[in-house]
């Protein structure tokens, strides 16, 4: 999704894999999002990315109702609310 971690204080973290640069120049690096739905480095940086961007998060998507399931159901392929106790077991091939 993203090449690099989107937490804006990724490199504020000291760790040796950030740290690039000539000798007497280092900086410190943003990670690459290669995990964390390409998103974020680690589960800290998507926690701080989802608290950086809340705001903008919760006017992009809409909040979704109370919702309810029947009780003892599952969701079907087609959609249908079935009941667990008449539920078919797939077969075993
Ligand atoms: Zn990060």
């Amino acid at each position: 999704m993203y090449n690099h971690c989107q937490n804006p204080k990724c490199h504020h973290y000291t760790t040796t894999d950030r740290v690039r640069g000539p000798k007497g120049n280092k900086v410190y690096v943003t990670r690459n999002a290669t995990t964390y739905f390409g998103i974020a480095c680690t589960l800290h940086c998507l926690n701080e990315f989802w608290h950086h961007n809340r705001q903008a998060i919760k006017r992009a998507i809409p909040e979704l109702p109370k919702q309810s399931r029947p009780f003892n159901t599952y969701l079907n392929e087609n959609n249908e609310w079935v009941d667990i106790n008449k539920a078919v077991v797939p077969e075993m091939r």
